[in-house]
Formats: C-alpha cells, structure tokens, sequence
C-alpha cells in the first residue's frame, strides 16, 4: 500500500478490495483521522473520469465547486456503507473522519458517500456493503431515504454546500 501511516488504522483487505481498518477502538465522536490529499477543481475530476475512472470516483466533495483527490493517502482506501460508523465532517479547512458509533479494533471504518454526493454530481454506483439495509444503489443525498436524511442532518453529517446543492 501506498497509503502514509496513520495511527489507529491502516489499509487492509477487506470485503470490497482494501479499506480502512481499525487497530483500536473508537468512540462516537472521536476523531479517527484527517482526511489528507489535494484539492482540485470540478474540472480536473471530470478529466479524471477520461484517464482514471478510479481516481474520479474517490475524489471527495470538499466545497461548491472543488473537491479532495485522497491519491496515494489513506482517504482513497475509504469505503461506503449503507449502516456506516463514521462520516466525513469538514472542520474548518480540513475533511476528517469521525466515528459516529463505537468503533472496535479489526472493524472497518465506513462512512456513507451519500453525504458528499451534492444533487448536481451526477454520481451514482451500485452498492455491495452487505448490510441488511443496504440501498443497492449510492447516489446523491437527496434521494436518501427520508428518516435516514433526517438523522444524517441531525448528526451533522451533511455539510452546507451539500444541502446547498438542492
Ligand atoms: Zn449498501
């Protein structure tokens, strides 16, 4: 793996390739880290999506028109979950992940990319993280089933320029 050390987690495989796994335990609330890599323009993804379809879709949504490419950090390793146990919050200038329901050691750390898919990405894959909830399909927050939306905005875990997009 290409992915920098982080403490607290490392990159292993997992049900889909490789993802974030926990060697500690976390409780909700916690940080679990920063989400490190490069900001780019809308632009630069869409010319990702001609070159690297891969690059493309871990690029995360970091404001109105720019977006976090996590290439070569342990961002690009984040998987989606329907039922996850962390979001991406964006403090200040920085995304992180923080967990939102304990975390044991050797579980992977998910959070939902629903919450960074604004209603103007055009988005969408299908879905394969195995929880009974699951929605077979990952798209943009807006088509969040109601309760879940409402308890994802009551968490916090939908930032203002993705509610901005509606
Ligand atoms: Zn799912």
């Amino acid at each position: 793996m290409t992915a920098r050390k982080t403490p607290g987690i490392r990159v292993e495989a997992v049900r889909n390739g490789h993802g974030i796994v926990a060697r500690k335990a976390f409780r909700p609330g916690d940080l679990v880290c920063s989400i490190k890599g490069t900001i780019v323009s809308s632009e630069q993804v869409w010319r990702y999506w001609d070159k690297d379809p891969r690059m493309a879709a871990n690029c995360m949504r970091y404001d109105e028109d720019q977006y976090l490419n996590p290439e070569g950090e342990i961002g690009a390793f984040a998987n989606h979950s329907c039922a996850p146990n962390s979001f991406v919050f964006k403090e200040g200038r920085r995304l992180v992940f923080r967990a939102i329901k304990p975390i044991a050691a050797h579980d992977e750390i998910t959070h939902d990319y629903a919450t960074l898919i604004g209603a103007d990405d055009i988005w969408k894959m299908r879905c394969n993280c195995g929880e009974s909830r699951c929605r077979k399909t990952v798209q943009s927050f807006h088509k969040l089933p109601a309760g879940t939306l409402r308890r994802y905005k009551a968490l916090g875990a939908v930032p203002d320029f993705i509610l901005a997009t509606l």
